[in-house]
């Protein structure tokens, strides 16, 4: 209550701004996870790696916008690219363009088994049209899911099958990380499902990484009864030059996953508002206008700010030396974490620049899928993420309330250092 206390007194602009907001905006907000108890801090502008709130206070931004904010707030060549294509290009001209082919280049070549791609406006779209392209090639409609996986709003599966999926009995779900029991339900499912679909960390759910025994389970079982693998990499390219799919080894080959189609989002655009899927190209065919009639279109889809900055993005800032370069930082840092979280039933979960803060019962305790981490609202579990957060923002560190870290370019060992010492302090 004290901690509580504090942080209310501490933003009155927030709480005032909350309570206006809450006469247009459900819940105050229209991004249901930026909610948060009493009210969440309302954000006035960011610059690098900093946000700063309403109140004045200055922040050190650990979250990066849920992952999709690894340019930080204000990069240089954005700035300048996003200025040069609105004086110069226009922002939606309405028709194919150069930059659409060529970003699309960029991403074939980082990601070898996407051999076609198309774009759409976010990675929930991505998903929504990978289901798609397989329910059109199959004929068939049923899709295999996993418990906690997060492909979109609308695709949704933390607690079941949640009330705004759309087509609930379509849905069959699955236990992540369960090697055994996958392997059974896609080989009694042929013939009856189109596709499987899964993360290869579950990021929204956790941060919980896919084994690549399991990953690879997945994508022979699927070859070998004719269903379609959709790997959903839109939090996870940023893992990776080639996504999080060029890492995960099959255990006795070492090769690289091969999915049949990937979705990508978050980060490709430099942060504009993206979605991209790619594959198969005989998948990919469905949506050849030369030979199908199949449809999918999009006004904003070839936009000419996510098209212009989704290149430069990807070639002149995120290159695959920077890439790597955060990653490894990312890696230390979940590592000391982890390390100080030892004794105190702290587990930190994640893969390279993305990690997620998990209060366990018993430091012995597995984290392989999100029922290892459910726990009652009310529990000594969730009132540690809550005071964590307090204690973080008062220290000046930008912390979400469901513990997700997600690291921004520019970001110093130093800067990492100090939000070791802050979490030690909170310990
Ligand atoms: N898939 C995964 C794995 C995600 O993490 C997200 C967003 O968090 C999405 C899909 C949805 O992407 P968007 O928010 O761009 O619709």
């Amino acid at each position: 209550n004290e901690a509580r206390q504090r942080y209310i007194d501490r933003n009155p602009g927030s709480k005032k701004l909350h309570e206006e907001a809450l006469e247009n905006l459900p819940g105050g907000n229209t991004r249901s996870i930026l909610h948060a108890d009493p009210f969440p801090i309302c954000l006035q502008r960011g610059f690098g790696n900093r946000l700063v709130d309403v109140d004045g206070h200055e922040y050190l931004d650990f979250v990066g916008d849920m992952t999709a904010g690894v340019y930080g707030h204000s990069h240089p060549v954005i700035q300048e690219a996003l200025i040069s294509t609105m004086r110069e290009k226009g922002l939606n001209l309405g028709g194919t363009s150069a930059e659409e082919n060529q970003f699309a280049s960029i991403i074939r070549h980082r990601i070898p088994s996407i051999q076609k791609l198309r774009f759409c406006n976010s990675g929930t779209e991505a998903n929504l049209y990978a289901l798609s392209i397989a329910r059109h090639f199959t004929g068939l409609s049923k899709v295999i899911v996993f418990e906690g996986a997060y492909h979109g709003g609308v695709l949704t599966f933390a607690h079941g099958v949640a009330a705004n999926n759309v087509d609930k009995q379509d849905w069959i779900l699955a236990k992540y990380n369960d090697v055994k029991k996958v392997k059974k339900l896609l080989a009694e499912n042929k013939g009856r499902v189109a596709a499987v679909l899964v993360e290869g960390m579950q990021g929204a759910g956790g941060c919980i990484p896919g084994s690549a025994e399991f990953l690879h389970a997945i994508q022979d079982s699927a070859k070998e009864n004719g269903i379609i693998f959709i790997l959903d990499e839109v939090m996870t390219f940023r893992l990776a030059p080639g996504g999080v799919q060029s890492k995960i080894l099959h255990p006795q080959l070492g090769i690289a996953l091969n999915p049949d189609l990937t979705t990508l989002g978050k980060i490709i655009a430099g942060g504009m508002t993206i979605g991209a899927f790619g594959g198969r190209a005989d998948l990919l065919s469905v949506y050849d206008p030369r030979i199908s009639m199949v449809q999918h279109s999009g006004t904003f889809n070839n936009n000419s700010l996510a098209m212009v900055i989704g290149c430069k993005a990807l070639s002149i800032i995120y290159t695959p030396e920077i890439c790597i370069e955060l990653n490894k930082l990312g890696d230390m840092f979940r590592e000391r974490l982890q390390l100080l979280a030892k004794e105190k039933k702290m587990k930190v979960t994640g893969v390279g620049s993305v990690c997620n803060i998990h209060f366990v019962r018993t430091i012995a305790h597995e984290i392989c899928g999100i029922e290892d981490i459910t726990v009652e609202p009310g529990s000594s579990e969730t009132v540690l993420k809550d005071l964590l957060c307090f204690h973080a923002l008062e220290s000046g560190f930008w912390i979400s309330r469901r513990g997700m870290l997600s690291l921004v370019i520019g970001t110093t060992k130093e800067e990492t250092d100090g939000f070791v010492e802050m979490i030690q302090r909170f310990l």
